[in-house]
């Protein structure tokens, strides 16, 4: 930041502000973590100025024998970490990584079916205000009402009734393992395509806690920066390779222009390190630290959805507590515990409001937090949001309090020391 600070000092502020803000508070959403200085200096590095269209070995441009290494580098770690024939690491992101599938694998008014962003699903798997729910007859399927899980039967049925070309599975509030097997056994039945989104749990494939989907699907996309830990992006794996090639021309040139080397370079970085033993200790402790936060919050008189966790997600119905997710986030912001407002599964309220919050456990347990934190941060989370469900209009001791705790538990658990 020294240059920043002669060139723009303006700008400086925003970098200096935010990394404050990620020392000083406890990160609890579910979707992001905290990368290692390895993978910001890869990002901040020279690669960030080449032009490389193309794969490794045949470019549009002179002059990539070096980010080749890196492509190269990034795509077998990838591999060897998902057991994965074939990947593709050049998605911007995770929207890109589905709609490069899409392009590869449907047509325009082909008939798609995802989870409904009510029951957690994304976006990009088929909701009405994305570009998946526009140009194809994107049919969704929920979750029960009794258990807040996945309806196989439901699934089922829908598939027999539209037969969607593509069936996705996976979401972004979605806290238990997929039945992915099921969800095989169902594309099979009518000739669909088995497309898995394990954005949110890659890491904890990576580290062997979490089924890997690639036994069942055609094709698995992911972003790289949730649970496994990696720089903003996406990529698509598959272990059939006439889907490989459709999918390689989708990404380039079907989607996108030249790819973020500097980004790939650290993907390659994040799965150097995802293929450590430390990985797997992280990826377990993920899981641990969730379900602790989740048992504690209930035992505290908040409702989790499904009744609990198999991942690194918490998802709070706050409605015993007579609060919305937006008064609860906000409040949560101000004693300096970051999370996000979220639908609860039949949400009675507007998706600006909801009457939940999502909680999740990758950044914690990266800067080091166990079990005993947790429990704590469940605990702090219980003080400020009963303060404000007594006195809405004034909270601000209970929140006061809990800054000081927060404060306190950061900096026992610091990270970045060194960037200031
Ligand atoms: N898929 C799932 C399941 C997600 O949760 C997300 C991120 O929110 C995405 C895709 C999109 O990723 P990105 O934000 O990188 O476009």
């Amino acid at each position: 930041t020294s240059h920043l600070s002669e060139t723009d000092p303006e700008l400086l502020n925003s970098v200096t502000g935010e990394l404050e803000r990620q020392q000083g508070q406890i990160e609890l959403i579910a979707s992001e973590n905290i990368v290692s200085r390895a993978v910001l200096e890869v990002q901040g590095s020279v690669l960030t100025n080449k032009y490389a269209e193309g794969y490794p070995g045949r470019r549009y441009y002179q002059g990539c024998h070096h980010v080749d290494v890196a492509e190269n580098l990034a795509i077998e770690r990838a591999k060897k970490l998902f057991d994965a024939g074939f990947v593709n690491v050049q998605p911007h992101s995770g929207a890109q990584a589905n709609g490069a599938v899409m392009l590869a694998l449907a047509k325009p008014g082909d008939t798609i079916m995802g989870m409904s962003l009510d029951a957690g699903g994304h976006l990009t798997h088929g909701a009405a205000p994305a570009l998946s729910g526009k140009w194809f007859n994107a049919v969704q399927y929920g979750v029960r009402r009794e258990d807040a899980q996945i309806d196989y039967d439901q699934v089922a049925e829908m598939a027999l009734e539209h037969k969607p070309s593509i069936i996705i599975a996976g979401g972004s509030a979605y806290p238990r393992v997929i039945d992915f097997k099921r969800f095989r056994e169902i594309a099979d039945s009518v000739d669909a395509l088995l497309m898995v989104d394990m954005a949110h749990f890659a890491g904890l494939v990576a580290g062997g806690v979490h089924p890997n989907p690639l036994e069942y699907a055609d094709v698995v996309t992911t972003t790289t920066h949730k649970t496994l830990r990696g720089p903003r992006g996406g990529m698509i794996l598959t272990n059939r390779e006439d889907i490989s090639k459709k999918i390689n021309s989708a990404v380039f040139p079907g989607l996108q222009g030249g790819p973020l080397m500097h980004v790939i370079a650290a993907k390659a970085v994040a799965f150097g390190e995802a293929l450590r033993p430390e990985f797997k200790e992280y990826a377990a402790q993920v899981v641990k630290n969730a379900k602790v936060l989740a048992d504690k919050l209930k035992a505290n008189g908040f409702d989790i959805v499904s009744g609990g966790t198999d991942t690194h997600v918490v998802l709070v119905d706050l409605r015993p507590k007579g609060l919305t997710g937006k008064a609860a986030d906000e409040a949560l912001e101000r004693a300096h515990m970051t999370c996000n407002k979220n639908g609860v599964p039949f949400d009675p309220e507007k998706p600006f409001i909801t009457s939940g919050i999502r909680l999740g456990t990758p950044a914690g347990t990266t800067r080091g937090f166990g079990e005993e934190e947790f429990g704590q941060i469940a605990d702090m989370i219980t003080e400020v949001l009963d303060g404000l469900a007594a006195n809405p209009e004034n909270n601000d001791a209970a929140e006061a309090v809990a800054r000081d705790k927060v404060a306190a538990l950061c900096a026992r658990f610091p990270i970045y020391s060194e960037l200031g």
